[in-house]
């Protein structure tokens, strides 16, 4: 409806939205167990593990890093469906980043890359995320 289509016209026209936790996990304002880090991502232990190995991969906002800023959006705005053709690099260098991720964690015989994506996937941090969790055997379907 109208509402939601003013929402997401502001969040596509700022460069960043509303900040959420995980601002403060990049500039390191909280403390995270970083695995993996580059000028792009940050990829940090989740705080409440459901496996044995558990860490989101990020991307990182700065200011003037326009196209990154585009991903980030106002609250309860879903980040996978803000992406756009211009954000496949990023999209890309997160999903590579998973990869450096599981084989750091020793993780690379079975694990899970997952963006949970709206209320009805039981998303809570509305800054785009990758899940990546191994460790354990893994159940299919998910809950
Ligand atoms: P979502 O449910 O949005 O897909 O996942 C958000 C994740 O962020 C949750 O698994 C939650 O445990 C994690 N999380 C929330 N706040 C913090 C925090 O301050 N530090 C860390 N390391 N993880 C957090």
């Amino acid at each position: 409806h109208d509402e939601e289509a003013a929402a997401r016209a502001a969040a596509t026209e700022a460069d960043s939205g509303a900040p959420t936790i995980f601002d403060k996990i990049i500039s390191k304002e909280i403390p995270s167990s970083i695995v993996y880090e580059d000028d792009k991502v940050l990829a940090f232990r989740d705080i409440n593990p459901q496996a044995p190995v558990h860490v989101l991969v990020i991307p990182k906002l700065r200011d003037g890093l326009t196209e990154l800023g585009k991903l980030h959006f106002v609250s309860r705005m879903i980040p996978i469906l803000m992406a756009e053709p211009r954000h496949e690099d990023i999209l890309g260098h997160l999903l590579h980043a998973s990869k450096i991720v599981a084989e750091k964690e020793g993780i690379v015989d079975g694990f899970r890359v997952v963006i949970n994506s709206g209320a009805s996937a039981c998303q809570s941090v509305y800054h785009l995320h990758l899940h990546v969790l191994g460790g354990r055997q893994l159940k299919w379907p998910p809950g």
